[in-house]
């Protein structure tokens, strides 16, 4: 494997499509701090390394994808990440989404379904700058219910449900990000969890994610 470098031109690229995604409504200056932090090229195929800042979503292993940049920072963004918060993401994937929470300070606590992806994390090449990203192979459906509850809950794969056990693993005030529906596109959801259990629902843009399954795949 050749060694992974983040030259010039990386990050020549990488500031441009920050500017990219400025330009779309992006406004998160921590959000997008974070991201020019993080190369991107790290987390996909080597062969893809001239295009992997474009604001593209990619193949990774186990037929899955690493989500476009626009749909990392806009899921970022509605999070309202405040340092030391607690979130359980559904979906590790690529880990790159996971690095932009670890990024900002937050506590992460990342759950993928497959398990080529999830052993792949044992080699995360950053595993010693971000000690607060735990990853956990399991069924996003169940959540973590050792670690809840949560301040936030990231769902990142398209969910044919609000998943209850999720709501329930949030605290009192804290908010899910989830792409709902079934079909080709999704609507972006932010769920806001309040005193009774309930919850309020707040609107956004239709994106297009892989399907949240359920169970895990040996
Ligand atoms: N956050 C990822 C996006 C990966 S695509 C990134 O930054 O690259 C969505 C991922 O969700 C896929 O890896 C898929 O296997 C995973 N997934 C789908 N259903 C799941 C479930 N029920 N539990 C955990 N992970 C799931």
């Amino acid at each position: 494997m050749s060694i992974l470098q983040d030259t010039y031109r990386h990050k020549g690229l990488r500031k441009k499509l920050l500017e990219l995604l400025r330009t779309k409504g992006i406004t998160d200056e921590a959000v997008l701090t974070a991201m020019n932090n993080i190369p991107r090229h790290f987390f996909m195929d080597s062969a893809l390394d001239n295009i992997a800042y474009e604001d593209r979503a990619f193949p990774i292993d186990a037929d899955q994808t690493i989500s476009q940049p626009y749909t990392v920072a806009y899921q970022t963004q509605l999070l309202q990440l405040k340092p030391n918060d607690k979130v359980l993401e559904i979906g590790t994937g690529s880990i790159y989404q996971a690095t932009v929470l670890a990024e900002l300070g937050t506590k992460v606590f990342t759950i993928e379904r497959q398990k080529k992806l999830f052993d792949k994390t044992k080699q995360y090449i950053f595993k010693d700058k971000y000690p607060n990203l735990k990853f956990f192979y399991g069924d996003g459906f169940e959540g973590l219910p050792t670690f809840a509850p949560f301040d936030k809950v990231l769902i990142t794969a398209a969910a044919p449900i609000i998943p209850p056990k999720l709501i329930a693993q949030l605290k009192t005030g804290g908010m899910m990000v989830i792409p709902l529906g079934e079909g080709e596109t999704q609507q972006m959801l932010r769920l806001t969890k309040k005193a009774d259990g309930s919850y309020s629902e707040e609107l956004f843009e239709n994106f297009s994610f892989v399907p949240m399954l359920k169970g895990k795949n040996a």
